[in-house]
């Protein structure tokens, strides 16, 4: 079999390349890519910030980080072997395991040794001329690559609040994305926690377990709903590893690649006790079963919509004893799975332990941190550990963190201010041979379905420059155009683009991200793999080549 570098990928302009692509990241996406290009031939070097693999499972070792995807769907499906080595031992597993699969994936196809770790890039330039990219990393280190690849993350640049004082705190602090390997002693301390997203969730209810006393600052309470996780047994593990090919298929067919199925009744086309129980149902069943699987007017239809958000109130309000927390906790600026919906359990139980209060930012404003705690307009409080669970500069964050400059020196990041615009996530005009896992404006969902068939949309594509002694490729500008009219057209009527979240690009704590852009596909994964498919097997006539 001809090898890429038989074929040409070395042959080009510039013989001196250290290597034919680099991945930047080693998270789930990096790993599979490096795994596809080797399989091609190609001399690949990974660059990865972190000291091991895993990515999003290496770096959020915070108390109670765990999978809202059910395990079993969100591991890799390309190897029946290690479909057939890997046991999962919960519906959703916490950060320890997951980070002990990445590790044995990396162990398994020998992966670690073309991964370059404390290896953070800072910048990326394209070289008209010689048709490749100069990769430079924070400590001067250069490598010039035919391709380059970013597999840096969605969710992977931490944002800490615009508080003044924060590094005069003397006590232990962090952000959740960044929980040091030694962990933290929160154990019968006084904890503050700000932020009630996602990762906040997962951490308070794990930390008031044991916290002396936690303080919980919030800035808008989130639609937070059961998880219902539980242990596998091997006898479930066994049928898990038999349905494999049905899960997969499953997780093809729907709509953001998780096992949950949106059901086809609109809302006001049941009676409202059916209604009712089929909530009642969704409540008590698990993962975002609630949020992927239920009426499909859901987040269409404003009156369905609201009925939703009234009937997890309820929840809410029976869970709480205290009537004053528990409005607190339920949200009024937005409805029911417009935000990412974190999954919990006994989250709102918490609030009724008396070492847990929740202060509401809006009423009581953060002013500054303070040597021995924080300021509130209200009053001083003094703690032993402040946890900052304030999330991710989403999507473009790890890519504004990096000079990426494609032809004439255009600078991506200025690319993209008013906005991304990609061609189906991957690629850009202008930034010719670059290609991106999980980019802007691709199907994301329960990750992993998306990352391994971009790996391989990119693998395809790369194969068939290889093929033909190309050595030079970018999306045509009308391409990128007729895409991004695509995911406009797609975002149309959805009610969560009328708020503000990291899903529609806003993040308070980062300058320039207050105005709502588009940044995410809302159309269905099925439908933005058959553009893919039909862009390759059309002989990638979006794409010019040289
Ligand atoms: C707490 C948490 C829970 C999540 N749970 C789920 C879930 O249940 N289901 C789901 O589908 N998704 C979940 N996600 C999303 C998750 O990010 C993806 O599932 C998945 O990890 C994406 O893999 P990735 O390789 O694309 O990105 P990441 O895992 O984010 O890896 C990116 C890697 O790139 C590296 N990197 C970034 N910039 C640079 C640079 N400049 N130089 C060198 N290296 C760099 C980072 O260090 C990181 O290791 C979760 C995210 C978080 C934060």
């Amino acid at each position: 079999m001809t090898t890429a570098h038989e074929a040409g990928v070395r042959t080009a302009k510039a013989p001196a390349l250290d290597f034919d692509a680099i991945v930047i990241g080693a998270g789930m996406s990096g790993m599979y890519q490096l795994y596809r290009l080797r399989k091609l031939g190609l001399r690949v070097r990974v660059l990865e910030a972190g000291t091991r693999v895993g990515g999003t499972w290496y770096w959020n070792r915070y108390p109670g980080a765990r999978f809202d995807s059910e395990s079993y769907s969100y591991g890799y499906s390309f190897s029946q072997e290690l479909l057939d080595e890997w046991d999962w031992s919960e519906h959703f597993s916490g950060q320890p395991e997951i980070e002990r699969y990445c590790n044995l994936v990396a162990d398994k196809f020998n992966l670690n040794r073309d991964i370059q770790f404390s290896a953070r890039v800072v910048s990326a330039v394209y070289d008209e001329t010689g048709q490749f990219w100069t990769v430079s990393l924070a400590d001067g280190t250069h490598y010039r690559a035919r391709f380059m690849i970013t597999a840096i993350g969605l969710l992977s640049a931490p944002t800490m609040p615009r508080f003044e004082g924060i590094d005069d705190f003397q006590g232990p602090w962090c952000h959740t994305g960044l929980w040091p390997k030694e962990g933290i002693s929160y154990e019968g301390k006084r904890v503050a926690v700000i932020g009630t997203g996602a990762s906040g969730v997962q951490a308070i209810q794990e930390i008031a377990k044991t916290a002396g006393q936690l303080t919980v600052f919030q800035r808008r309470p989130n639609w937070c709903t059961p998880l219902h996780n539980r242990p596998i047994s091997k006898e479930e593990m066994a049928e898990i590893r038999a349905g494999y090919p049905e899960l997969f298929e499953l997780c093809r067919e729907t709509a953001a690649c998780f096992i949950h199925t949106i059901d086809p009744r609109g809302t006001f086309e049941v009676t409202e006790e059916e209604r009712l129980a089929f909530w009642e149902n969704r409540y008590a069943g698990q993962g975002f079963g609630i949020w992927q699987g239920n009426f499909r007017d859901m987040m269409i239809d404003r009156e369905a919509n609201r009925l939703m958000s009234d009937f997890v109130a309820d929840k809410i309000r029976q869970r709480v004893k205290d009537p004053k927390t528990a409005e607190l906790l339920i949200p009024k600026d937005h409805g029911f799975g417009t935000r990412r919906v974190p999954q919990e359990t006994h989250y709102f139980e918490v609030y009724n332990q008396p070492n847990v209060k929740l202060i509401s930012m809006l009423e009581e404003p953060i002013e500054r941190i303070t040597q021995t705690g924080l300021r509130t307009s209200a009053q001083d409080y003094d703690f032993d550990v402040i946890i900052y669970a304030t999330g991710f500069d989403a999507v473009t964050g790890s890519f504004d963190r990096i000079d990426i400059r494609g032809t004439g020196g255009q600078c991506l990041k200025d690319r993209w201010a008013g906005g991304p615009k990609t061609f189906v996530g991957v690629m850009i005009d202008s930034f010719p041979n670059m290609f991106m896992i999980m980019g802007p404006h691709a199907a994301l969902g329960n990750n992993p379905r998306s990352i391994e068939y971009n790996v391989e949309w990119i693998r395809d594509l790369i194969g068939h420059m290889s093929d033909r002694g190309l050595t030079h490729t970018e999306a045509v500008p009308e391409a990128v155009a007729e895409w991004n009219d695509f995911v406009h057209v797609k975002a149309e009527g959805l009610l969560s683009n009328e708020i503000d979240s990291w899903m529609t690009g806003i993040n308070m704590n980062v300058e320039g991200k207050q105005t709502r852009t588009i940044v995410r596909y809302s159309g269905s994964a099925p439908e933005y793999r058959a553009r893919c498919d039909e862009v390759a097997a059309g002989g990638y006539r979006e794409l010019r080549f040289l």
